[in-house]
C-alpha cells in the first residue's frame, strides 16, 4: 500500500493527464466497459492487462476517441475530447496510438510516414518536418531504412516507425495495444527497448501487453481488466506477488 500512496503523491505534484470518470461503452447488448474510473498522471508508465475480451483494446481506442463513449468522462491535460474536425485531429496527434498491426501507410516510405502527420496536422514546413522525422528514425534505430517502403521492413522495424510516426506529433501520452503481439519472438525485445527507452525518458503510456517482463521493469502500476471493469490495480511488484482478486489470480496462474 505504501508504495502506491507514493505515486498518489507525485501524481497530486505533477498533474493528472489522463482521467476517466464513471465510463460507460456498449456494442450492442455487451457492456464493454462498465463504470471505468483511470487517472494518469504525467510520467506515469500503465500497463493493463487481463484475460482476451475484457475491454482493454476499447479502453485504449475512446481515449483517441476511435471509439465513442455512453456515459461518463473523459478528459486529456483537463480538456474533455473533441467531438470532430481539426480539434479532434489535434486529439489524435495528442495521443499516440501504436496498434499490434503497425498500421504504417504503405505507399508512403518510411521517412513519409514520419514526415506526413506533421506537415498535415501540426503545420511544420517539409524541411523541419524531414530533420525531426531523421532524427527520430535514429532514436529508434531504423535511421538507414529511411528510403524503403514499409513491406520492405521487418515486423519489428516497421512496429519502431509506427513508434517514431507517433512521437514525430510531439504526444503528451502514448497509447500501446499489444504492440508486439504480431512480431516473430526474436523482434519482441527490439520494441520493447525502445519503449523501455520512451518510459525513462519520462513519456506518459499506456500499454496493453501480455509481455510481464515489461510490465515489472517499466510500469509504475499494473491495471488489471475483466469484463470490462477495472477489477483491481496496484504496483508492479504487489501485484505479482500478491495479487488481491480471485480473478487476477486465476489469470497469472495461466500465463505465468
Ligand atoms: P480486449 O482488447 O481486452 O481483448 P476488446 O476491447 O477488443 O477486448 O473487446 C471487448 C469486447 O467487446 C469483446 O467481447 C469484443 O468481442 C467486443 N467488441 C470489440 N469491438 C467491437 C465492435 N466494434 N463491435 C462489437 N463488439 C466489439
Ligand atoms: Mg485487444
Amino acid at each position: 500500500m505504501t508504495e502506491v500512496s507514493v505515486a498518489k503523491e507525485e501524481v497530486a505534484a505533477t498533474g493528472d493527464l489522463v482521467v476517466l470518470k464513471s465510463v460507460n461503452k456498449h456494442f450492442g447488448a455487451l457492456h464493454v466497459l462498465q463504470d471505468v474510473d483511470l487517472t494518469i498522471a504525467r510520467g506515469e508508465v500503465v500497463v493493463v492487462i487481463g484475460p482476451s475480451g475484457s475491454g482493454k483494446s476499447t479502453l485504449c481506442r475512446t481515449v483517441n476517441r476511435l471509439e465513442t463513449i455512453d456515459a461518463g468522462t473523459i478528459t486529456i491535460d483537463g480538456r474533455p475530447l473533441p467531438q470532430e474536425g481539426k480539434e479532434l485531429a489535434r486529439l489524435r496527434a495528442d495521443v499516440g496510438m501504436v496498434f499490434q498491426s503497425f498500421n504504417l501507410f504503405a505507399h508512403k516510405t518510411v521517412l513519409e510516414n514520419v514526415m506526413l502527420g506533421q506537415i498535415k496536422v501540426r503545420k511544420a514546413d517539409r524541411k523541419q518536418a524531414e530533420v525531426k522525422a531523421r532524427a527520430l528514425l535514429d532514436r529508434v534505430g531504423v535511421g538507414t531504412q529511411a528510403d524503403k517502403y514499409p513491406a520492405q521492413l521487418s515486423g519489428g522495424q516497421q512496429q519502431r516507425v509506427a513508434i517514431a510516426r507517433a512521437l514525430a506529433m510531439d504526444p503528451k501520452v502514448m497509447l500501446f495495444d499489444e504492440p508486439t503481439s504480431a512480431l516473430d519472438p526474436e523482434m519482441i525485445n527490439e520494441v520493447l527497448e525502445v519503449m523501455q527507452q520512451l518510459a525513462r525518458d519520462g513519456m506518459t503510456m499506456i500499454v496493453v501487453t501480455h509481455e510481464m517482463g515489461f510490465a515489472r521493469s517499466a510500469a509504475n502500476r499494473v491495471v488489471f481488466m475483466a469484463d470490462g471493469r477495472i477489477v483491481e490495480q496496484a504496483t508492479p511488484d504487489q501485484f505479482f506477488s500478491n495479487p488481491s482478486s480471485d480473478r487476477a489470480k486465476d489469470f497469472l496462474s495461466k500465463i505465468l
